[in-house]
């Protein structure tokens, strides 16, 4: 079986530094805000080019805070992508703002800039990109609308950490970045963990009193904050991983070019795109078909795990029903829905995997020709 993500190989690799570096948290003792957490925020900020990174629980936590940082809140209004995991919206929710849904430029799946500018009003006061599956947003665009109207800019960067722009990393395009360390993410933790970077010494000031208790100063408390806090064992993993992410996403983007340049000639199947300018870093390397869950059996069938990111999107979901946005609403981002599908894909998939991949895929176009 060739699984659409393995972790284990890269820990297998890494073994002794993790143990190591484990075993010397515990030992030390300091096991919040310690050592290797502000070791950690500063080589993050130093790895993006950026001022300020405050190390928090979660790329949600990333998100929500950010959100409270800019002080959005009730009545406020958020655009942003409803093709995209929910914790984008949900933490727009969190913080009793409203999403307003713009649609997405079908090749890169990302926010569409020319849905954008029609949709803001009085109470609009950010703009929240995803770069979906690593491939940067078209940032220009957006930086744009956002600085004729005066909003904010808080880029979703949990599946695109060490993707750029020309020379900027995302996450440094806008006022803030959100990443996450989900095990998953191209730099994953081994738990949970998040990191929110901004160029404002503001900024970060306010979110690293809010992940406190909403307190600079221990025991006094100006507002309600949280508790959020990367671990100091998360924070020494991510210190020794940190320094192979740039060999790690390279990995991936060779991968993907064999995906490419093999699956090119294929019928019927359209594959990644990324703007010319943009680098991205592959978290996902996805196709979009026709019958997407015919060729997605034929796949399972052959020991080949394929996933679908995200099979409904946000503006479809219960908890947005408040809405009103039925079926319709958005043509680009239901079609995506529909259609796509992500293959194989890790630093460690070795090419005798891939070529598997390639030909079980072209084995299962060939079944499905006449469907
Ligand atoms: C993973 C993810 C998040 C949330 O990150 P967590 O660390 O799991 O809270 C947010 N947005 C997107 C697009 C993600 O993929």
């Amino acid at each position: 079986m060739i699984p659409i993500l393995d972790l284990t190989g890269q820990y297998r690799a890494l073994k002794p530094e993790i143990d190591a570096a484990v075993a010397e948290v515990f030992a030390h003792g300091h096991f919040i805000n310690g050592p290797h957490v502000h070791a950690f925020e500063a080589e993050i900020a130093a790895y993006l080019g950026v001022p300020h990174a405050v190390a928090l629980n979660s790329g949600t936590d990333a998100l929500h805070l950010a959100l409270r940082a800019l002080d959005i809140g009730p009545g406020d209004e958020v655009i942003t992508t409803p093709f995209t995991f929910a914790a984008t919206t949900e933490a727009i929710g969190i913080v009793g703002a409203t999403p307003v849904f713009a649609d997405i430029d079908p090749r890169t799946y990302a926010i569409d800039p020319q849905q954008i500018e029609r949709l803001i009003g009085p109470r609009t006061k950010a703009i929240l990109p995803v770069h979906l599956y690593g491939t940067p947003a078209a940032m220009e665009e957006i930086t744009a609308i956002a600085r004729r109207h005066g909003l904010a800019v808080i880029e979703d960067c949990a599946q695109s950490i060490g993707a750029r722009v020309g020379r900027q990393a995302t996450g440094t395009i806008g006022e803030i970045g959100c990443f996450s360390f989900f095990p998953s993410k191209n730099l994953g933790a081994y738990g949970d963990g998040g990191m929110l970077v901004t160029h404002s010494e503001r900024i970060a000031a306010r979110v690293r009193a809010l992940r406190a208790h909403g307190g600079a100063v221990k025991y006094c408390h100006e507002e309600i904050g949280v508790n959020s806090r990367l671990d100091e064992v998360q924070a020494a993993i991510l210190r020794i991983k940190l320094p192979h992410l740039d060999a790690w996403n390279a990995r991936r983007r060779a991968i993907a070019q064999r995906y490419t340049e093999q699956l090119r000639h294929l019928p019927a199947l359209e594959l990644p795109y990324c703007a010319p300018g943009s680098l991205p870093v592959y978290h996902q390397y996805t196709v979009r078909v026709d019958h997407r869950d015919t060729l997605r059996e034929l796949l399972d069938d052959v020991g080949i795990q394929t996933m679908v990111y995200y099979p409904t999107p946000l503006h479809l979901q219960p908890v947005h029903a408040y809405l009103g946005l039925g079926r319709g609403s958005f043509p680009h981002a239901e079609r995506a829905a529909a259609e796509v599908l992500s293959l194989p894909i890790y630093p460690e998939l070795d090419v005798p995997d891939q070529e598997r991949v390639i030909a079980a895929i072209a084995m299962a176009r060939q079944a499905t020709a006449g469907v």
